[in-house]
């Protein structure tokens, strides 16, 4: 039996794990008692990996060769890899040639490596010249980079996963992290087992298994945590809890911010985040404790909003106010969803960001990426971010879209809307592991991905920790690794776009890309010149990692310097809004959407495997009981579920974990499971066939956590 270590690539808590195979087939996988982020647990989903790539099984699921379509109607055909890549680099060049550089548009991922996604953002920034690469994570993490970006100065989560051990309070706000990061979950439980006296406060209008371990539970109502955080803010005020010595050392802008929550009265909060003033003046009392440590841990709940910048802005307030950043056990911690969403952000593989946290806005940065890659510049313009890239090619103005390791038919909001975009552009590349999403359908050109368990490179989790993903079986013959795929086809069109000259992409392996980005974060803050694929080797570590380093750093700003240009962090002056599509009579449920325990994504991988449906065997609305009485609906009647947009049939299901006038429905569940149509009538399938592209204006996420529904029996 062999072993290889890899990484889980599931979540962002980027568990480590020993695959066992026999050379040929994953036999199982156990989890790494070495690796600093899991000592060796796995949850339901890690610990049935090997199941997921069990061949011939999975052979099944994934595409095996190049595949033409040559017209949308017709079964896709075998082509050669050369084929199918100069016929990729025509396409995609006579494109270029006739309407500009953006009309194309790269739509890749999260669960990409970091050395895919640096490739893939030189082939759009560098040699393509258009921005218009976004990623999956826009719809994950956006909120959080442009939350701490704000406020901060950078788009790096100061705190890591071991000061959940050193909290005195936890406060975890927009994220079920029992579901969602099922091992970080398990530290928890182990911290409040160790440390009894430990405060664990949750907000979120779900009561959700995290909620149930919480000491306070705030159900706060759908889009209010703005307001809740500013309440908690002036009561800190009027109680003398705020930290003037940092403040005072270490901010600017707190004036502003003072001034505006003097009207966030315990009463009107209350009132309008459906809480008790009495658990708003706790909250604010536990958050502020003066002798205590204090960790926030959040993710979708405030990310996947119309305001989700001004909410993770308007949470990180209250830690540079109360000095609660920069030491153990203290700071405001945003939770990865994706495996590698911070890699991505690492390459600046965003349609608004550069590599190595430079901003697009600043010329020298430019300049500096483009001597870099050796280019003569990058564009500056911002490209098209996720909803923006479909609602162009939907509008005609992208016309080839190549799409890598996401499933946009499925996972992204206003599904109407995307399935007009897919059929309207000219040329569609999917370069993909698995055949069975929806988005291949719509590909004029389908490119076989190699896999977990195949793949070779590095992730980032959500504590800033790079870890290598190893292969553990060899590849399926005729598919090839992401960064090979992107590499290949980029060399092809420099043939067309710049002839005669040497490559821009000169690598042979996933290490020599890495090396380029490596050199990419010399002297910014995420520096990990230190570090080399030979030193990872020994142990996944954190950035920073400077050159003579011996270890990254744990966490950041104990110094009370902040990455701005004097050094201080700044408070965000910023107003509670309500969400973008509030509930009205003819639609008068608020639709929530989220992770269920032993699902992920749109199934592709996790949908293979039976086991892990016995959690949750079949997708339902969940609602209050109260609420089904009153439409006279008894569990498991089938109902129409129904938004501005569209409308799905699923049994109901009363939950005490719902609130009266709310919904829930998980959002793995696609075409083989929810049955639905667009307003217009067309087949729409999945819960994004009802939920909203609104987004926030800031972070460009979209607001996935609300949307105004109707549910009729049906
Ligand atoms: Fe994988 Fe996340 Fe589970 Fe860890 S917690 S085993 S990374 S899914």
């Amino acid at each position: 039996m062999l072993e290889t270590r890899t990484t889980c690539p599931y979540c962002g808590v980027g568990c480590g794990v020993i695959v066992e195979s026999d050379g040929a087939q994953i036999t199982g996988v156990r989890g790494d008692p070495e690796h600093p982020a899991n000592f060796g647990r796995l949850c339901t989903k890690g610990s049935t990996l090997h199941h997921t790539a069990t061949r011939p099984i999975t052979l099944q699921a994934r595409l095996l060769h190049p595949a033409q379509r040559l017209s949308r109607q017709s079964a896709p055909q075998p082509v050669s890899w050369d084929a199918a890549l100069t016929l990729a680099a025509e396409r995609f060049s006579r494109t270029i040639r006739e309407h500009g550089a953006d009309a194309v548009g790269f739509y890749i991922s999260g669960q990409l490596l970091t050395e895919d996604y640096y490739v893939f953002n030189k082939l759009a920034k560098g040699l393509v010249g258009t921005n218009n690469v976004d990623t999956n994570s826009r719809l994950c993490m956006s909120s959080a980079v442009a939350g701490y970006k704000a406020t901060l100065g950078a788009d790096a989560p100061p705190a890591c996963y071991d000061d959940v051990n050193h909290a005195s309070t936890l406060f975890i706000t927009g994220s079920n992290t029992a579901f969602a990061h099922p091992i970080l979950f398990r530290r928890i439980e182990d911290a409040k087992r160790a440390n009894p006296a430990m405060k664990v406060i949750v907000a979120d209008p779900r009561r959700t298994e995290t909620a149930e371990f919480a000491d306070l539970y705030l159900p706060i109502l759908p889009g209010t945590d703005v307001a809740l955080y500013h309440g908690m803010l002036h009561v800190m005020l009027w109680e003398g809890l705020v930290d003037h010595a940092y403040i005072n050392a270490h901010t600017h802008g707190f004036e502003a911010l003072r001034n505006r929550v003097r009207d966030y009265t315990p009463k009107e909060v209350a009132k309008l985040c459906g809480i008790t003033e009495d658990a708003l003046l706790q909250a604010a009392r536990w958050f502020a404790d003066s002798k205590g440590r204090t960790l926030s841990l959040y993710c979708q709940g405030l990310n996947q909003s119309s305001s989700g910048t001004d909410k993770n802005a308007a949470l990180i307030n209250l830690h540079l106010a109360t000095g609660q950043i920069g030491k153990a056990g203290a700071g405001p911690f945003s939770l990865t969803g994706q495996p590698n969403a911070m890699g991505g952000r690492e390459v600046g593989g965003l349609a608004n960001l550069l590599s190595a946290h430079r901003d697009m806005g600043k010329a020298e940065h430019r300049a500096e990426v483009a001597r870099l890659w050796g280019v003569d510049d990058v564009p500056a313009k911002p490209g098209k971010t996720a909803v923006e890239m479909f609602e162009a090619a939907a509008d005609g103005e992208i016309k080839a879209l190549w799409i890598a390791c996401t499933n946009p038919a499925q996972s992204m909001p206003d599904q109407a809307a995307v399935h007009r975009a897919l059929e309207r552009a000219e040329f569609v590349v999917v370069q993909e592991a698995f055949s069975t999403t929806a988005t291949c359908r719509y590909a004029d050109l389908l490119l076989p991905a190699t896999t977990w368990g195949e793949k070779d490179g590095t992730v980032t989790n959500s504590e800033r920790r790079i870890s290598r993903v190893r292969p553990a079986v060899p590849k399926p013959a005729e598919t090839r690794h992401d960064w090979d795929i992107v590499v290949d086809f980029a060399r092809r069109l420099e043939r067309h776009l710049r002839p005669g000259l040497p490559t821009l992409f000169p690598y042979d392996t996933p290490e020599s890309v890495w090396v380029e980005h490596r050199e990419s974060t010399r002297g910014r803050d995420l520096d990990i010149t230190g570090l080399s694929y030979a030193r990872l080797e020994q142990s996944p570590a954190q950035w920073p990692f400077r050159e003579g380093d011996t270890q990254g750093k744990e966490r950041l700003y104990e110094d009370g310097i902040f990455p701005t240009a004097d050094g201080r962090a700044r408070f965000a002056d910023v107003s509670y809004a309500p969400v973008a599509e509030p509930r009205d009579a003819r639609y008068p449920f608020s639709l929530n959407t989220g992770r269920l325990r032993d699902q992920w994504h749109g199934m592709s991988r996790t949908g293979t495997i039976g086991r892990l449906f016995g959690h949750v065997p079949e997708p339902v609305v969940e609602m209050n009981a109260q609420d089904l009485a009153r439409l006279r609906l008894s569990e498991g009647d089938l109902v129409h579920v129904t938004s501005r947009r569209g409308s799905v049939v699923l049994p109901v299901r009363a939950s005490d974990q719902v609130a009266g006038t709310q919904a829930f429905i998980g959002m793995h569940w696609g075409e083989e499971f929810v049955s639905g149509s667009s307003a217009t009538g067309s087949r729409i399938h999945g819960v994004n066939a009802l939920t909203t592209p609104a987004y926030c204006p800031k972070s460009k996420q979209p607001e996935f956590k609300h949307a105004a529904v109707k549910v009729l029996k049906a």
